[in-house]
C-alpha cells in the first residue's frame, strides 16, 4: 500500500468482486483520516471475516484451474492483510441468509474486538489513520489535493469498468459523485460531464482474439494533457504505453502537435491469453499476442474515425491483415512462416500517405533494427553492417537472399517462433528468450552509462517538443541528470513542455514519447520506501522500452550478437526483474525423451 488511493482501489475491487449493485465510497482528509467503502454484496460469514485479514486468505481461488481463469479483481488475498498492518480497521459484514452480522476491529494486524451487529446484507470496511505506525510513510504523503486526485482516478477506473453498478462518493461530507447504474456511454457522461457526449465516437470490433467496444474522443477535442485515457481489459483498468501508441498512431495526422486523444476502450480477451500478475499493482498485463491486438486496435479506431467522417474513409482499408506498414502482399511468398510482417515494429515510423491516400512505407532512421544493433554494439559499431541490415529490411530481394543464408546449416544460432534464440553448446543447447535477454543487455549498458556518465547521444535535426502534465514534468525534472547521462539532451523542461534536442543512440526519435511515458509510469508505480536507486529504476525502464520484443525477426548476425552480448553481461541468466533469460536443454535430457 503506497497511499490512500491504493486502499481505495483494493476496497472498491473487493466490493465489485462481492457482486454488489451499489458501492459507496466515503473519504475524509483525502483518505489520510478515513477511507470507507460500503457495499450491498454477498458479505462474509464470521469465519470469512476473521480469515480475510490473514495473508493469502483469498476465497477466490478454489482450484489450480481457477488461476488461469481469473475473473475477479483480487485473487492473492494480500490487500486486507496489508491494510490491517498499517491502519485501524473496522469491518462489518452480513450475509443475506444470516440474521445478524459481524463487526471486527483490528489494529496493527491484531483483532481487538469482535461483536455482533444488526445491519443489512453487505460489507462496510472502514480504514482509519493510515500509516499511523509508519510516520515516515505518513509524512511522505502528498498534499490533500494530490492525494484526492489519485483517489478520484481510482474511483473513475472502477466506476467506468462497471457501469451497471451504482456508485457514490463523498469527501469531507459532501457528495462528489452520484452515478446511477447505466450503460458505458452514460457512465462516461455522468463522470466527465454532459459536454462529453457529443465528443464520443463509438469503436466496435469483434475478432477471434479480442472484442473491442467503447469510444474515442473526436480529434478536435483532444487535450494537452493525457487525462481521459482508459483501457479496460476484461473489466480491469490497465496501463499500456504500447496500446496507447496504437491509439495515437490511429490518430496520426488528425491531432494538433502535442495533443492527446481521449479514449475509453474495453477489450475482452480469453483470460488464458493474458498474464495479469506481472506487476504488483496489477495495472499492467501481458498479452499473449500483443502485436495482433495492437494492429486490430489501430485499425478499429481508424475505421471508426473514417466511418464517422472524421477522417477520409479512402485511407482506411478495414482489414487488419493489410494494416501493416509494409506492402508485404507484393512480396514473393518465399517463406511459408511469414504470416506477419517480418519487420513489423509499431514503434518504427509508420509510413506516410501520399496525396492519393495510398499507404507507402517509409523508414526514417530504420529504428527497429538499428536500435537493436546499436544497443548491442554501443561503442560505435559496424556502420556497413548496419546499412546492409537496413537494406535487408526494406528490399524483398535482399530478404530472400538473407533467407537462403539463414538456412546455412553451419549457423550457430536459430530463431524459434520469433521469440527464442537457440544456440548450440557443448552439452546440448541454450534456449534464450530474446526479449528478456536484450533487456538484461540494455539494462547493464544503461546502468554503466549512468554511472560513468558517458552515454552517447545523437542530435536531432529539429527539437522534439513533448507535452506533459505538471506532475509528470516534476518526475522528469527529478530524473533529468540521469537521463542526460544516457544521452538525452534537454533544451527546455518547464511548465508542461519538454524540448529535446538529443536522444540516446539506442533510441529513435519516434520512440521517445513512449519511453518517457513508460518511465513516468514506472516511477509512479515504484513503492516509495523500497530502497530503490533512481538510476537502477531508470535503467530498467529504458531497457524495458527499448528491448526487442517477442515477434521480431532477427537476422543471424543479430542473433549471434544477442548471444555474445548476453554472455558478456555481469548477470546473464536473469532479467533485471529476476526472471530467467535462458534455459539449457542437454543432450542427456533429449536422449531420455527418446528412450
Ligand atoms: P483478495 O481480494 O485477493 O481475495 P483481499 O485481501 O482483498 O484478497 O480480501 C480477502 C478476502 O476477504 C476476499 O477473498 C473475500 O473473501 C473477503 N472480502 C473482502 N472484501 C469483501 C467484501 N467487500 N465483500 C465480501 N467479501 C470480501
Ligand atoms: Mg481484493
Amino acid at each position: 500500500m503506497q497511499r490512500p488511493a491504493s486502499v481505495v482501489k483494493e476496497l472498491l475491487e473487493n466490493a465489485i468482486d462481492a457482486n454488489s449493485s451499489f458501492v459507496k465510497l466515503i473519504i475524509k482528509d483525502a483518505g489520510k483520516t478515513l477511507v470507507q467503502v460500503v457495499d450491498d454484496g454477498f458479505g462474509m460469514s464470521v469465519t470469512d471475516a476473521r480469515l480475510s485479514f490473514e495473508r493469502h486468505a483469498t476465497s477466490k481461488i478454489k482450484s489450480a484451474d481457477d488461476l488461469f481463469n481469473i475473473s475477479t479483481k483480487g485473487f492473492r488475498g494480500e490487500a486486507l492483510a496489508s491494510i490491517a498492518a498499517i491502519a485501524h480497521v473496522e469491518l462489518k459484514s452480513k450475509q443475506e441468509q444470516e440474521e445478524i452480522g459481524t463487526c471486527l476491529k483490528i489494529e496493527g494486524s491484531e483483532v481487538v474486538s469482535q461483536e455482533v451487529v444488526v445491519m443489512p446484507k453487505g460489507t462496510s470496511i472502514l480504514v482509519k489513520n493510515l500509516f499511523y505506525n509508519i510516520p515516515a510513510r505518513r509524512n511522505f504523503l502528498k498534499s490533500n489535493p494530490v492525494e484526492i486526485r489519485h483517489i478520484i482516478d481510482e474511483f473513475h477506473r472502477v466506476a467506468l469498468a462497471h457501469p451497471n453498478v451504482r456508485f457514490s462518493m463523498f469527501h469531507n461530507g459532501s457528495e462528489v459523485f452520484q452515478l446511477p447504474d447505466s450503460n458505458f456511454r452514460q457512465r462516461i457522461v455522468n463522470i466527465f460531464g454532459n459536454k462529453t457526449n457529443e465528443k464520443l465516437v463509438p469503436v466496435d470490433e469483434s475478432t477471434e482474439v479480442v472484442t473491442m467496444t467503447g469510444f474515442v474522443g473526436k480529434p478536435e477535442f483532444a487535450k494537452k494533457t493525457r487525462g481521459e485515457q482508459f483501457f479496460f481489459v476484461n473489466n480491469r483498468f490497465i496501463k499500456s504505453p504500447y496500446l496507447n501508441h496504437a491509439v495515437s498512431s490511429a490518430f496520426e495526422g488528425l491531432l494538433k502537435d502535442g495533443a492527446h486523444a481521449s479514449y475509453f476502450l474495453n477489450l475482452q480477451v480469453d483470460p488464458q491469453s493474458i498474464d495479469i500478475n506481472i506487476h504488483p499493482t496489477k495495472t499492467e498485463i501481458k498479452f499473449e499476442d500483443e502485436h495482433t491486438i495492437y494492429a486490430i486496435l489501430r485499425s478499429a479506431i481508424k475505421h471508426s474515425l473514417g466511418q464517422f467522417n472524421i477522417a477520409p474513409v479512402l485511407d482506411f482499408e478495414h482489414n487488419t491483415n493489410l494494416d501493416t506498414p509494409y506492402q508485404q502482399h507484393k512480396m514473393a511468398a518465399t517463406n511459408p512462416v511469414v504470416d506477419v510482417d517480418r519487420s513489423y515494429n509499431p514503434f518504427s515510423s509508420e509510413g506516410t500517405k501520399n496525396n492519393m491516400g495510398v499507404f507507402q512505407p517509409k523508414r526514417e532512421n530504420s529504428e527497429g533494427w538499428e536500435s537493436l544493433y546499436v544497443g548491442l554494439e554501443s561503442k560505435g559499431g559496424d556502420v556497413d553492417a548496419r546499412l546492409n541490415g537496413e537494406e535487408f529490411e526494406t528490399d524483398p530481394e535482399h530478404i530472400s537472399m538473407f533467407q537462403n543464408a539463414s538456412q546455412d546449416t553451419t549457423a550457430a544460432t536459430y530463431q524459434l517462433h520469433r521469440k527464442y534464440v537457440i544456440s548450440k553448446i557443448k552439452s546440448g543447447m541454450l534456449v534464450i528468450d530474446q526479449h528478456r535477454a536484450h533487456k538484461r543487455i540494455l539494462y547493464e549498458e544503461f546502468l554503466k552509462q549512468i554511472t560513468i556518465k558517458e552515454g552517447l547521444s545523437q542530435q536531432l535535426l529539429f527539437p522534439l517538443i513533448l507535452n506533459f502534465s505538471v506532475d509528470e514534468i516534476k518526475i522528469l525534472t527529478e530524473l533529468k541528470g540521469q537521463l542526460e547521462h544516457t544521452g538525452f539532451v534537454f533544451s527546455k523542461l518547464e511548465d508542461e513542455t519538454m524540448e529535446i534536442t538529443g536522444v540516446p543512440i539506442t533510441a529513435s526519435e519516434s520512440e521517445v514519447s513512449v519511453i518517457l511515458e513508460q518511465l513516468i509510469n514506472d516511477v509512479e508505480n515504484e513503492v516509495p520506501d523500497s530502497n530503490f536507486s533512481q538510476s537502477d529504476m531508470l535503467a530498467k525502464s529504458l531497457a524495458k522500452s527499448l528491448s526487442i520484443k517477442t515477434g521480431q525477426a532477427l537476422t543471424n548476425m543479430e542473433q549471434e550478437h544477442l548471444v555474445n552480448s548476453l554472455f558478456a553481461c555481469k548477470e546473464p541468466s536473469i532479467t533485471p526483474e529476476n526472471r530467467l533469460t535462458f534455459v539449457t536443454i542437454t543432450v542427456d535430457e533429449l536422449d531420455k525423451k527418446f528412450m
